[in-house]
């Protein structure tokens, strides 16, 4: 069967709990599992690995297609974010998704803003959230609202005896920090769902697919190339148990025109905490995650890559 758009909860709940009443589920995974994908949609071979990995291991698979307003500091850039929705439907249905739950904006937030939303706390004021401010609030905010919304009432099966739950929501490490944020989320407020992280996917020289990465000239896209590169650079050190030397990677930005580094960070993979021990003199040891931002032309880009 081929996949099936739906635009209210109701509708969303109502075909979740039919599919999975009717499915067995992939070979070896049995029934009653569901995998959630959450996007914004404007859907790229990035997006199209997580609804593949969902669909490799659940019996139903739902993607939302949401922009959602409230992670935007920038009424422009809302504005201005690509909205695709006859190619999102195509690439979903392809990786073979079963629903996209593609909800207006009324559906999502009927009384206008919310009064209450969660905070992300003081991990949400770094980093990106540095440059953004309110945006994780935003974030963590609707994907609150649709791990609730993407739950079936019935048909899911209980956690696994290794404790794994039948509710998984897949999220890509391309957006690190906003992982890490989902994950505290999940395990501070007691949310029964797996939180399943997706490696990056690049183009072939190296440049992280972004639904942003439209609005690049060719020109600005070569010099995006950097922030791969500059990040190439650290994990070769740290293969090599080298120091990191952050500033000769810093430099390396720099040094290429019409981009402006907001930062690059070594940061614990866990905590995102920074770990400064590693920037200067000392050989790269144990595993860290380097963040790098960067304005390049009209667009802000973010990379990062696991060390060690
Ligand atoms: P977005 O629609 O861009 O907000 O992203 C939706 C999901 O796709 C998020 O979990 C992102 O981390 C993930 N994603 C976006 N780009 C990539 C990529 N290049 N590789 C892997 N996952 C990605």
């Amino acid at each position: 069967m081929g996949i099936t758009t739906v635009s209210t909860i109701a509708e969303l709940k109502a075909l979740s709990a039919q599919l999975l009443a009717a499915a067995p589920g992939p070979a070896g995974h049995g029934g009653g599992t569901l995998g959630l994908v959450p996007t914004m949609g404007a859907l790229h071979r990035g997006h199209a690995e997580l609804a593949r990995a969902a669909v490799a291991e659940n019996a139903v698979v739902v993607a939302s297609v949401f922009v959602n307003p409230l992670q935007f500091g920038d009424p422009v850039d809302l504005e201005r974010y690509p909205r695709t929705t006859e190619a999102d439907l195509a690439v979903l249905d392809a990786a073979g998704v079963d629903i996209m739950f593609a909800p207006p904006v009324e559906e999502m937030y009927p009384g206008g803003e919310p009064a209450v939303r969660v905070t992300a706390g003081r991990l949400g004021e770094l980093y990106e959230g540095a440059s953004r401010p309110g945006h994780f609030d935003g974030a963590l905010t609707v994907v609150a609202k649709l791990l609730h919304a993407g739950r079936p009432d019935t048909g899911l099966a209980p956690a696994d005896p290794a404790g794994r739950q039948s509710y998984r929501a897949y999220f890509g490490q391309k957006d690190a920090q906003q992982l890490a944020l989902v994950r505290r989320m999940v395990a501070d407020l007691n949310f029964p769902v797996d939180i399943v992280p997706v490696p990056i996917v690049r183009d072939s020289d190296g440049l992280a697919l972004s639904s942003r990465n439209r609005f690049l000239s060719d020109g600005e896209r070569d010099a995006a190339l950097v922030l791969s590169r500059a990040l190439r650079l650290l994990r070769r050190r740290a293969d090599a148990h080298e120091p990191l030397d952050i500033p000769s990677a810093e430099e390396l930005v720099h040094m290429t025109p019409g981009v402006e580094l907001d930062y690059l960070e070594v940061v614990d993979p866990g905590t995102l905490a920074a770990r400064a021990e590693n920037c200067q003199d000392t050989p790269f040891t144990g595993q860290a995650l380097a963040l790098i931002a960067a304005r390049v032309g009209p667009v802000r880009l973010i990379d990062n890559v696991t060390l060690g």
